[in-house]
């Protein structure tokens, strides 16, 4: 049975009678108007542990001045239907007040990895991320909380925040779902006209274009650049960024990676009201003899 908690005794009480049966505990953070990506995360905490709290907090703190924080979708019932149907235990969904009570004073920040990309595009963005999921991991004392690779970036801070605090919680990256054209699952993907639709999966596709050069030899700036200026003549109508770093402290990557050091390509662009993000891997470079059966 799935229950929907709103206040914190509540949801501490569960977590408690929980740990005392000896039960292990997972937490999937959302801002709700769930799909199929964050069911993926629902499923992983449900195969992973044997309790699953989802919570449901579109997190003001996240959101800067002039973004869609009052457009951002809000469904919570239909929500706490998907996850009934997927056997989450407890869907968590305070309110504003019950998260950030008057008088609320404390801001957390991870240096360093929340500079580059969409800390750079969005500022203070992940100083309000880092704040609600020190909230989150401190209610919930889950032993394993679960994030989407979507948001490799988030889920890198997350990881920092996590190890630096003592967190005793397991954080959990889950692969990015797709749709079959090739874009990322989101929510924000609602706000896209039908024409927009058809042109979003050019952001995974030239992300996969730079991924392939950067492998295959090519200069990182150069593969980002042709793939800034192919999502501007596709219709976007701007491009924070197309980057080649670092998959696990984000630093800049200019060319084939060095074997074990996995890179990745991060993009975000504008695309009618939605800003869309997503990343991809690096392959590993070929070596040379590579085909030739010694592999
Ligand atoms: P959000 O509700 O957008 O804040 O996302 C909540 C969680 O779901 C985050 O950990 C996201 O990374 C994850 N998520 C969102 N979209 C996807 C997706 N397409 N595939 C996998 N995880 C996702």
């Amino acid at each position: 049975m799935t229950e929907v908690v709103h206040d914190i005794p509540a949801l501490r009480a569960r977590q408690d009678a929980w740990r005392q049966a000896g039960q292990r505990i997972g937490l999937v953070p959302t801002m709700g108007a769930l799909h199929a990506g964050h069911i993926a995360l629902v499923r992983a905490a449900r195969a992973a542990t044997d309790r699953v709290i989802v919570t449901v907090f579109v997190n003001p703190t996240q959101f800067g001045p002039g973004e869609d924080l009052d457009a951002y979708p809000r469904t919570l019932d239909a929500d706490v239907a998907l996850l009934r149907a997927e056997g989450a235990d407890v869907v968590f969904a305070p309110t504003v007040q019950t998260m950030y009570p008057p008088g609320f004073a404390t801001r957390v920040h991870v240096d360093g990895l929340t500079d580059v990309l969409c800390g750079a595009a969005r500022p203070g963005h992940f100083d309000g991320v880092a704040q609600v999921v020190t909230k989150l991991l401190n209610l919930g004392a889950a032993d394993e909380a679960f994030f989407g690779e979507k948001d490799w970036q988030q889920l890198a801070i997350i990881r920092r925040l996590a190890a630096d605090l003592n967190f005793r919680t397991r954080i959990v990256g889950v692969p990015t779902v797709r749709a079959e054209d090739g874009l990322a699952l989101s929510s924000r993907n609602a706000y896209l006209s039908a024409e927009e639709r058809q042109i979003a999966p050019r952001l995974f596709r030239e992300l996969t274009r730079v991924a392939d050069a950067v492998a295959r030899g090519v200069p990182a700036a150069r593969a980002s650049e042709a793939a800034r200026e192919a999502l501007l003549a596709a219709g976007f109508r701007a491009v924070d960024y197309v980057e080649v770093r670092d998959a696990d402290d984000l630093s800049p990557v200019e060319t084939t990676p060095a074997a074990g050091r996995p890179a990745r390509v991060f993009g975000a662009a504008h695309l009618g009201r939605a800003r869309l993000i997503d990343n991809v891997p690096v392959p590993a470079p070929a070596r040379s003899g590579d085909g030739a059966g010694d592999a």
